[in-house]
């Protein structure tokens, strides 16, 4: 099969590689019908955070497909099922999983797919792809249901909901979402649901902006100078009661914390690479601050977040700015690394 695969630092192509097969009773083998480029894959290309990938590794945590082959453990899925599964591989049944934190799986060793850490799994980006632990793992898709406005709840659109929901955001509540990427972009939708009163959104990308006023929130440019003044200015002084970062640096995180009103709330969903990373502690201690981080549990939110996508009351399709031949990845890659021809979302068709 052709897979897009990593050949070193900014560097992924298409190959031909094995067709992955089934392995273990209770896995599938899926055909991908979409697959996308994640700001986490970005954090692979550069090669930042430690461990490189392996070279020819197969990448990619976002996609879909149907069913094609089944091992003979499973019973709940059927040949020709459409499926999402979420980024993150998971065996349902480990203590951790039990406790609903699917990503931090003793089994798997907190694997993701086309990812570096624990047992590693091919990735999605690929005309074909093992899922393990599949009944469990797998999530199907109503028939009249789009690739698009499923694929989705496998990954960004469950972190943005997740961020929200960790934000604790209250009806009336003035929220500022840093990063107006993919992530930040849903997280402003999902935002909305909890009611806040006003909704900003931080970045520098003028297009991205654009995009997250039609999601209901007002700009604040980072090249207008210290955002923590700017929505401080933008809020009687205060600052706003919840800051949800989805950026992934100590600088936005820092800002975060500048800007959050005393008592407030910051959730963060960015990937920090760094194994640390500097931040204003004493601000954060004295202004009585909560904090929450972390990867998200995606398979917890697949479920209930499907119906509100079905009602069209998250509408994450609304992202996608290019859809290219799985084979153009490399392409889709560099456009959106460097923000060129006004890329937020690039979708690939094996
Ligand atoms: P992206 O790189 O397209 O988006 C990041 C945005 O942040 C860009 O638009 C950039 O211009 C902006 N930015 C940079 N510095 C900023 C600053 N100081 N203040 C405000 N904005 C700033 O990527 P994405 O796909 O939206 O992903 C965002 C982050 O979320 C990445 O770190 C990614 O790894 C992470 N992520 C986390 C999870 C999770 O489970 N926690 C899941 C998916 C993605
Ligand atoms: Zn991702």
């Amino acid at each position: 099969m052709k897979a897009i695969t990593f050949q070193g630092v900014g560097d992924v192509r298409s190959k031909d590689v094995a067709d992955p097969k089934i392995v273990d009773p209770t896995d599938v083998v899926l055909r991908i019908t979409t697959s996308a480029v994640c700001g986490s894959d970005l954090h692979q290309y550069h090669g930042r955070g430690g461990a490189l990938v392996q070279t020819g590794a197969i990448m990619g945590h976002e996609f879909m497909g149907t069913v094609e082959d089944l091992g003979s453990g499973v019973h709940q899925l059927r040949r020709g099922d459409r499926v999402i599964v979420p980024f993150s591989v998971s065996c349902g049944g480990c203590e951790w999983c039990r406790r609903r934190l699917p990503t931090q799986c003793a089994t798997t060793g907190r694997a993701v797919f086309g990812g570096r850490f624990g047992h590693v799994w091919g990735g999605g980006q690929a005309e074909w792809v093992r899922v393990p632990f599949a009944e469990h793992l797998c999530e199907k898709v109503p028939a009249e249901m789009s690739d698009h406005d499923a694929i989705f709840l496998g990954d960004i659109l469950s972190t943005g909901y997740c961020c929200a929901e960790n934000g604790g955001i209250r009806p009336g509540d003035a929220v500022a979402v840093f990063g107006a990427g993919p992530v930040g972009l849903l997280a402003m939708q999902a935002a909305q649901l909890f009611g806040p009163a006003k909704l900003f959104a931080v970045d520098r990308v003028g297009y991205r902006l654009k995009l997250a006023e039609e999601f209901g929130a007002e700009p604040v440019s980072l090249d207008r100078g210290d955002p923590a003044e700017q929505l401080r200015a933008r809020t009687g002084g205060r600052g706003p009661d919840v800051v949800l970062e989805c950026v992934g640096h100590e600088t936005p995180f820092t800002q975060a914390i500048q800007a959050v009103r005393p008592g407030g709330a910051v959730s963060s969903v960015g990937v920090y690479v760094e194994t640390s990373m500097g931040f204003p502690a004493r601000e954060a201690f004295f202004k009585d601050l909560s904090l929450k981080m972390g990867i998200c549990n995606a398979r917890n939110y697949m479920t209930p977040l499907l119906p509100l996508v079905q009602g069209g009351k998250l509408r994450p399709a609304r992202i996608i700015t290019h859809t290219m031949a799985l084979t153009d990845a490399p392409r889709g890659y560099a456009i959106f690394d460097r923000k060129e021809d006004q890329a937020i979302k690039v979708m690939l068709k094996p």
